[in-house]
């Protein structure tokens, strides 16, 4: 591709596609190769007020605002079905973006998007937008409701680990409850996401959904700064989710936070090391590990520690690490080479202090992708609970075998940690489980299985692994306001039976 023939990607506001005030657009690299594959509007402070003010109008209409469910349900029914019209498109550019693999988008995002967006429109019909208190004579009569309404302009901030994904549990609630929208896209991951707001623009009312597309720093900054913000919903890591919070608290805006995780999951003596192997190293390497919620801390009981080992090194050697392209690929490469490096520099300090490589720890080498960013799948055993492969969230395909002899230590260990998203207990005793289920301080916790995500079930964290909680009602409710709306019945002022606190006379 020469560069004249290197797709643009502008802003969306207000309806229309529009050029950055700046003039500058930034390169977009496929980590699976290194080359450039689109060109992305680098927004600024002029384009968030623009969007902003935008999403102020479209909110103050009252048809979008006061639209009754079963319309937007309808609405909402249209945003799936322009999705999936443009599926192939969209799993595209979100596959030369971000590195998903087509495996992956195809059969997971692009359906579970779809389902994101109809479980709300199913939602919206059934919920208590307006609900009636019961009636009290006493002091005098009178009736109360409580209505459920839109906060108003939402920021909506995401990752570059599941683009659309990570937008769409967002979007979805968002207008599902009547408000309007600024998108703010990771900016190494632009494309397919400008095309999603360009396609859902076609079925919502002009300036309901805009997106200002560049650097966190500058444009994540403005929004979550900006007074005409009301909510900010933000999916990012644990550091920025913090700075994220600080910047929110100076107008008070609603914040829900979707951040980083160190997801523990438990092997006890019963388990089946056949299914334990396959589901542990499918909950660490989907999306070569670029997963909040992935498993990365496996805990084994010491008795069967070495013979889980061989199951997994004997089973990560099957899997294929390959070009996002092909269907066949299972692990695709690391989002960027500064992301590589990181993740290869946590492999180097679990071996600086005393781990063992069980497999991989190597860069990956992939025919026809010698320009990409890709990492072994790794496990490394002999970890324990203090070492930096334990702690901190690496986001690769890393995982750590952590040893424990007693069931006690095992919840201890797993709850050791800031993160809280995703646990997870491998066991044929299903009521033990949900014992151990009690015990786990994480928003999710799966058993027997990983990523076990519905577009029903609430999904967030507890700790610094964030707070809110996204998907189906629960997400609906994170961007609603809550309104007493009380009418008094009585007419004759020396009957109103409060005022003689104030009238005494
Ligand atoms: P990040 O925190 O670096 O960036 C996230 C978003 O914040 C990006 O859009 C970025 O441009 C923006 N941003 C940067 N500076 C900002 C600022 N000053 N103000 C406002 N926004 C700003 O995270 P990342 O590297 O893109 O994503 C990886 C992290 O996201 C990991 O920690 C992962 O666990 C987390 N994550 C969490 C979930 C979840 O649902 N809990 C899902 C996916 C990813």
């Amino acid at each position: 591709m020469n560069s004249s023939e290197i797709p643009r990607y502008p802003l969306v506001i207000n309806g229309e596609t529009c050029e950055p005030s700046s003039g500058v657009y930034t390169d977009v690299v496929n980590p699976a190769t290194g080359l450039v594959v689109g060109l992305a509007a680098s927004g600024n402070e002029a384009d968030v007020d623009q969007a902003v003010a935008a999403a102020k109008t479209a909110f103050s209409d009252p048809q979008w605002r006061r639209m009754k469910p079963k319309q937007r349900s309808k609405i909402l029914l249209d945003c799936a079905n322009a999705i999936l019209t443009h599926a192939e498109e969209l799993a595209g550019l979100e596959i030369t973006s971000s590195g998903a693999t087509i495996n992956r988008v195809s059969n997971m995002d692009i359906p579970f998007i779809a389902d994101v967006f109809m479980t709300l429109a199913e939602e919206v019909k059934e919920y208590p937008f307006v609900t009636s208190l019961p009636v009290r004579p006493l002091p005098e009569m009178g009736h109360s409701q409580v209505w459920k309404e839109g906060v108003g302009v939402c920021g909506l901030i995401t990752a570059w680990n599941f683009p659309l994904l990570l937008l769409t549990m967002k979007v979805a609630p968002a207008l599902a409850a009547g408000n309007t929208v600024v998108v703010k896209p990771a900016e190494i991951t632009p494309t397919a996401t400008m095309r999603y707001v360009e396609i859902l623009q076609s079925v919502l009312p002009k300036g309901v959904i805009n997106l200002v597309l560049g650097k966190g720093s500058v444009v994540g900054e403005a929004l979550t700064l900006h007074p005409d913000v009301d909510k900010i919903s933000f999916t990012g890591s644990t550091a920025m989710g913090k700075h994220v919070q600080h910047n929110c608290t100076e107008t008070l805006k609603r914040c829900t936070l979707e951040l980083g995780g160190k997801g523990p999951a438990i092997v006890l003596l019963d388990a089946n090391l056949d299914i334990v192997a396959s589901g542990a190293l499918w909950g660490v390497f989907m999306n070569a590990g670029q997963a909040c919620e992935s498993g990365t801390r496996l805990l084994v009981h010491e008795d069967i520690y070495e013979e889980t080992l061989s199951v997994l090194k004997q089973k990560t050697s099957r899997l294929v690490v390959g070009n996002p392209v092909e269907p066949a690929t299972g692990i695709g490469p690391m989002s960027t080479e500064t992301h590589f490096h990181k993740v290869m520099s946590y492999i180097e300090s679990a071996r600086e202090q005393g781990a063992r490589i069980v497999c991989g720890g190597n860069a990956a080498s992939v025919e026809g992708c010698e320009g990409g960013f890709f990492v072994e799948p790794t496990i490394i055993a002999d970890v324990t609970n203090d070492m930096k492969v334990a702690c901190e969230e690496i986001f690769g395909p890393v995982l750590s075998v952590i040893k424990y002899s007693r069931l006690e230590e095992a919840i201890t260990i797993a709850n050791d940690t800031h993160y809280g998203l995703s646990a997870g207990i491998w066991t044929r005793d299903q009521v033990l489980a949900q014992e151990l289920a009690r015990e786990l301080r994480a928003g999710s916790v799966w058993i027997n299985d990983w990523h076990m995500m519905r577009a029903d079930a609430p999904f967030g964290g507890y700790k610094q692994s964030g707070y809110g909680r996204e998907f189906g009602r629960y997400s609906l409710e994170a961007y609603l306001e809550t309104k007493a709306v009380c009418a008094s019945f009585e007419t004759q002022s020396d009957q109103k039976a409060m005022h003689r606190i104030v009238h005494t006379q």
